[in-house]
């Protein structure tokens, strides 16, 4: 076998028995075994190597990738601090707050703007090293930064924070901080220096103070409502059980007009509490119709006459002639505005004091016209300070007023709110001590009601007046009048010189005496005026007094008219005219008079008892048969079963059962031809201005509020009953 052969011989060893050439075939096969044991063992290495190789080239990635990682952390972590440190100089150079770094030598390191402001921008380097003193100096006063300085010190050597509050700045714009200083430390905990804070708290501190003062004035405002309720409500019952037992019927008439009186006085308060609250919910609205502003003020000076004359006070009302006659506009509430300041003059103004009222026309546009209305008195006056409260709710100029004059502190405040809203605005000017002027403007539109002129027709330059009064407001008034209507008019301060002018230039056709003059009274004076003989000479009496007090001496006198203080144009030549033979410029009152209504029936729907008998009793004189109904269910019915036996129907609007706005639905939905006809009026305590705009939608005709008043229930039978007088024109 070859393999024998091979292994008996050595390597390299030539054998005999061979063949030739076998020794080297052997050996070059032992070379090439060798050669591969040997590239195995290389192949071996290689691979290894490689293994090694991959391992540091992983190894070596790795590195590098945690390199990277940490080289981006470091520059994210850079980034963020940079980003951090952009926001807080971002803060401090945006703070409103005022913020100062001190060194630990309380030299400055760095302000927020605002303080550079504060102390007149100076280039920032300034600050640099400078002490506390010199540069907080520039702030505020000396004191102020010395006491701040032995604070922050204090601070410091505490290692605690501290506060304090000051006032800071000019004379005219004064500002509150707080001011805190917090000493920094750094983290070896030595003292670094110090933080200062200031925060303005002005206009913080001055909306607390006004809180403060509102929730003070709201409190005092509830003690002095109970007070103002309980008032009335006291001399309503106390009155009332006088009445009871007293058999004299004179006391009991007395004590009905106290009562009459304080429950007038009490709706009056409850309606300024109900206005007051319906414009904090924003919900007062102004209507609009055509008024005579001569016979809105009229009426509104008809409110305080009986106080004026108590107090015998001089009261003047004075209407530009150029003030249209007719405007548009709600003249119910800017009759409450004139009201409230004339009440407040009445009120204010001692006795015998003067109170004048003047409406002229500020600007006359084509279509409206803003009226300046002026309520002067020489009354007690209000305090600068206190002006500047007085228009707010709920407040009075001093805290005792209440107490002393009564009043609820809203009438102003209600009028201030009134005029805002018909484009105007009010304001007082007023000394302690001498009397205030109360005025306001007010925009209309005019109305479109005839702009009649006084007393056209009447043959004025014929007419020859003499006036006496020692008021020379009056004098003035009639001067002017006769200046307007082109009538001779000569005035006198008293009753010797009227005589004298009378002597002089013969008797006057008109003679208008004032019942009040010292030296000679006008009853005097109307004596001999007719002593001198003139037949045709009238005397007209002058006097804020009630007529029927002093009508019959007047009488006997000689006095032919009486004519009331104010006077109002339209009265005065009204007077003239009749005196003339001319017809009259005033409207046309309604009158009460007994049966007007007899024959005719109407349903009153109201579930209170107490008001239909209010209602009954009232309308009694009038003649009129009512049916009763006690809710919306029954007046349907009753409406239903008869409906040509009733002219008309009141109806209340809160009832059981069935309400007034659907029993009025219902009975507008019946077939009969005379349901859509008949007049339905409600009778209702809800009386704002959206109520009865409910209960026209619900299909009723007119609206009559609660409490009643009787003229205005007539005011409304006489619109809608058949043969009733024509409803009274507005002008
Ligand atoms: P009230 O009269 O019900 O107190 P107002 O709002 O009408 O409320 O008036 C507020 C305050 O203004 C009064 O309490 C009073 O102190 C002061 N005031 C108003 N009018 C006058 C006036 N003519 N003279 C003096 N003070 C007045």
């Amino acid at each position: 076998m070859e393999g024998d052969n091979a292994a008996d011989c050595g390597a390299g060893n030539a054998c005999a028995d061979n063949p030739p050439g076998y020794d080297e075939m052997r050996t070059l096969s032992e070379l090439v075994d060798a050669q591969r044991r040997r590239i195995a063992e290389l192949e071996k290495i290689e691979k290894k190597n490689a293994r090694e190789v991959l391992r540091l080239h992983r190894a070596i990635e790795h590195e590098r990738t945690v390199g990277i990682a940490k080289t981006n952390r470091e520059a994210a972590k850079s980034l963020a601090q940079r980003e951090r440190e952009r926001y807080m100089r971002l803060v401090l150079e945006n703070s409103s707050d005022i913020i100062l770094l001190l060194d630990k030598n309380f030299r400055f390191v760095y302000c927020t703007k605002v303080f550079l402001g504060k102390i007149g921008n100076p280039d920032p380097k300034y600050l640099a090293g400078r002490t506390f003193q010199e540069v907080f100096g520039r702030f505020a006063e000396a004191e102020i930064t010395d006491v701040l300085f032995d604070l922050m010190r204090g601070a410091v050597s505490a290692h605690s924070p501290a506060e304090q509050t000051a006032e800071i700045g000019g004379a005219t714009e004064r500002h509150k901080y707080t001011v805190v200083f917090t000493p920094m430390s750094g983290e070896s905990g030595a003292n670094e220096g110090v933080m200062v804070h200031l925060h303005d708290v002005t206009v913080i501190e001055k909306a607390r103070e006004m809180a403060e003062r509102a929730s003070t004035a709201k409190s005092d405002f509830l003690s002095n409502m109970s007070h103002e309720i309980r008032t009335p409500l006291n001399a309503i019952i106390g009155m009332t059980s006088i009445a009871k037992s007293s058999p004299s019927a004179e006391r009991k008439e007395y004590c009905l007009d106290r009562i009459e009186d304080a429950s007038r006085h009490l709706l009056g308060i409850i309606n300024d509490i109900l206005d007051m609250s319906k414009i904090e919910a924003n919900k007062f609205v102004l209507s609009t119709v055509d008024f005579n502003v001569e016979n809105m003020l009229r009426k509104v000076t008809d409110v305080v006459n009986f106080k004026v004359a108590e107090k015998q006070q001089n009261l003047f009302v004075n209407i530009d002639r150029n003030i249209p006659r007719v405007l548009r506009g709600d003249d119910q509430r800017l009759a409450q505005v004139i009201t409230n300041l004339l009440s407040n003059a009445v009120k204010f103004t001692p006795e015998s004091g003067s109170i004048r009222v003047d409406a002229v026309p500020e600007q006359d546009e084509d279509a409206r016209c803003a009226l300046l209305v002026r309520v002067t008195d020489t009354g007690i006056g209000i305090s600068e300070e206190q002006q500047a409260r007085i228009f707010s709710s709920f407040e009075q100029a001093e805290s005792g007023t209440s107490r002393k004059f009564g009043g609820t502190g809203l009438g102003l405040a209600i009028s201030k709110r009134i005029v805002e809203m018909m484009d105007g605005r009010i304001w007082v000017e007023s000394e302690a001590g001498k009397g205030s002027t109360f005025a306001f403007t007010v925009r209309l539109e005019k109305g479109t009601g005839e702009q009649r002129a006084l007393l056209e027709g009447v043959g004025w330059d014929t007419v020859r007046v003499l006036a006496v009064d020692d008021d020379p407001e009056i004098l003035l008034y009639f001067a002017r009048l006769a200046e307007q209507l082109g009538f001779a008019c000569d005035t006198a301060p008293g009753g010797a010189e009227a005589l004298r002018m009378i002597e002089r230039n013969g008797p006057y056709d008109l003679n208008f005496v004032d019942w009040k003059m010292p030296g000679m009274d006008g009853m005097e004076l109307s004596r001999k005026i007719k002593e001198y003989g003139a037949d045709k000479s009238v005397v007209i009496m002058i006097s804020a007094a009630e007529w029927s007090l002093i009508e019959e001496e007047a009488k006997q006198a000689g006095v032919g008219k009486f004519l009331s203080k104010p006077l109002f144009p339209s009265d005065l030549a009204d007077c003239i005219g009749s005196c003339l033979g001319k017809g009259s410029l005033k409207e046309e009152r309604v009158e009460t008079e007994a049966d007007c209504f007899r024959g005719l029936r109407i349903l009153l729907a109201e579930d209170v008892d107490i008001n239909r008998e209010i209602v009954l009793s009232l309308l009694e004189p009038t003649g009129l048969d009512i049916d009763c109904a006690e809710n919306g269910t029954q007046a349907v019915a009753m409406y239903a079963a008869a409906p040509e036996r009733y002219a008309m129907i009141f109806m209340d609007v809160q009832m059981p059962e069935m309400d007034g706005f659907e029993a009025t639905r219902r009975i507008r939905a019946l077939q009969h031809p005379s349901a859509a006809q008949v007049p339905i009026a409600a009778m209702t305590a809800n009386v704002f201005k959206e109520d009865i705009e409910r209960c026209l939608q619900a299909g009723m005709n007119d609206h009559v509020g609660k409490p009643i008043d009787l003229d205005e229930v007539l005011r409304i039978l006489r619109r809608y009953l058949p043969g009733a007088a024509a409803p009274r024109s507005p002008l």
